[in-house]
């Protein structure tokens, strides 16, 4: 049964603030079901020079895939592929229109191995990456997604930064958080991360919290594949959100490791657990000829979770408040 919450189950309108979707900024209020990390458009890029798997280029069939998602509940997607790594501002935007969804789209870098060497997050400043992260937020998305040297600004503004680290702090990855931190103080923007495979995840709130981050607008991804409730417990209880979108990718011998910690914590930490699918290959959509398809956890993960005791508030937190509160954007500090 698709994910259907009651209509008294709303958000104070004066609460959240607002979001930046690819088609205008949104009050966070009315965000609704939301997926917090996902990969809907990737282009022909350096990316999936390395990653074919990882092309997403068809607006059509992520229109089909989007019209099911929404059918089933969905209305908001958090994509998270940043500056010249596949993004397409324009097919992102497209793509939000045909399928009548809002589409978030980010700035920032990915982990270095998905741009060739000699790539300008090598070598630009920390201050010229956070000029670029700023203009994407407050000016418009390049056209060419910085791919380069002539820029054309959309009017599709980026509503977040994205960041990653792999499995140490890179000086490249200690520029890259600097910058991001510095374009968050300056717009309000949230943060959301990639964590290598879970790890890592203490030093990045470390970090973040150094550089004067809010740490409420930041969004940990895929610590559900490092599954220890003491590891998440510690990053939680700085004030950080996670995001766990691995509920599909488990062997069928290892039961459901991210159900289980999803169902241990959110009593725990009911405002900072969201959910995503991550669904960055192409095999995962239906549309694709994949599977489990984007409404796999507004159907199929939803049933288990209830089964597992959860009720329309706990998923209404862990689908609409809790993104809405961690996607609006923050004051800027500067
Ligand atoms: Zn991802």
């Amino acid at each position: 049964m698709p994910l259907v919450l009651p209509d008294s189950l709303t958000i104070s309108p004066d609460a959240p603030g607002f979001v930046r979707t690819v088609l205008g900024d949104v009050p966070a209020a009315e965000m609704g079901v939301t997926y917090a990390h996902e990969h809907l458009i990737i282009d022909r890029s350096f990316t999936t020079f390395k990653e074919p798997g990882f092309e997403l280029a068809d607006v059509a069939k992520g229109v089909a895939e989007l019209q099911q998602f929404r059918a089933d509940g969905g209305r908001t997607l958090v994509d998270s592929m940043p500056c010249d790594s596949g993004r397409n501002a324009v097919k992102q935007a497209a793509l939000a229109k045909g399928a009548a969804v809002n589409v978030l789209v980010p700035t920032g870098l990915h982990l270095a191995k998905y741009y060739p060497p000699g790539h300008w997050g090598e070598v630009y400043t920390e201050d010229e990456l956070a000029e670029l992260f700023v203009a994407d937020i407050e000016q418009g998305i390049d056209a060419g997604d910085y791919g380069g040297p002539i820029v054309r600004r959309t009017s599709h503004r980026a509503g977040l930064i994205k960041i990653a680290t792999d499995r140490v702090f890179t000086p490249r990855e200690e520029k890259v958080f600097a910058a991001a931190a510095q374009a968050h103080r300056r717009t309000g923007a949230p943060i959301l991360t990639h964590t290598e495979q879970g790890t890592l995840g203490v030093q990045q709130v470390e970090r973040l919290r150094d550089l004067g981050v809010d740490l409420r607008k930041v969004v940990l991804s895929h610590l559900d594949r490092q599954p220890d409730p003491a590891y998440h417990r510690e990053i939680l209880a700085s004030g950080v959100r996670v995001e766990y979108d691995s509920a599909f990718r488990w062997p069928e011998d290892a039961g459901n490791p991210t159900r289980d910690v999803v169902l241990t914590l959110l009593p725990e930490f009911p405002e900072q657990i969201m959910l995503g699918m991550d669904a960055a290959r192409s095999r995962y959509w239906r549309q694709y000829g994949g599977a489990p398809g984007m409404s796999f956890l507004l159907n199929e993960f939803t049933a288990s979770l209830r089964d597992g005791g959860f009720d329309d508030n706990d998923l209404h937190r862990i689908f609409v408040t809790t993104p809405a509160d961690a996607y609006a954007f923050a004051q800027p500090q500067s």
